[in-house]
């Protein structure tokens, strides 16, 4: 069972409620089971919603209101999803402040992206799962 970023299969569900739709991955899904999960709609945020990033230890939207909790409760419930449907591969949307596998944007909301992973890559990473990102993806 592989856990993808729900944006990148079509799902308008970014901060702007448009989607990431990657013609690769979708193509590399085909006749795979797959589950989709969108950590930022699970945590309980609204789409269309303030774009937000990490900033140090939290995660804040773009008029420095603190969401760190919905981004754990995000993170927790794909967790839980990931361990109940025995997930063997995470394809997650790079730089995003929950999907981020490689870097992530630097708290600044200034377009500039540093190495880092989002709240949801970390604790799927952190409990064993094989994570990518959409660019990782051969
Ligand atoms: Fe896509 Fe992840 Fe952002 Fe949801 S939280 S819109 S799945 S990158």
């Amino acid at each position: 069972m592989i856990l993808v970023s729900s944006c990148l299969i079509g799902e308008p569900c970014r901060y702007n409620a448009k989607d990431n739709l990657n013609v690769k991955v979708v193509e590399f899904l085909k006749n795979k089971d797959y589950i989709q999960v969108c950590p930022e709609v699970l945590g309980g945020l609204e789409t269309p919603r303030l774009p937000c990033e990490i900033k140090g230890n939290s995660v804040v939207n773009a008029q420095g209101e603190n969401l760190t909790a919905a981004f754990n409760l995000g993170a927790e419930k794909c967790l839980g999803l990931a361990k109940d449907n025995h997930v063997s591969l995470c394809i997650l949307k790079e730089s995003s402040p929950s999907c981020g596998v490689n870097s992530i944007y630097d708290g600044t909301f200034s377009k500039c992206k540093i190495k880092g992973m989002g709240y949801t890559a970390r604790l799927l990473k952190e409990n064993g799962f094989s994570v990518i990102s959409e660019k990782d993806l051969k």
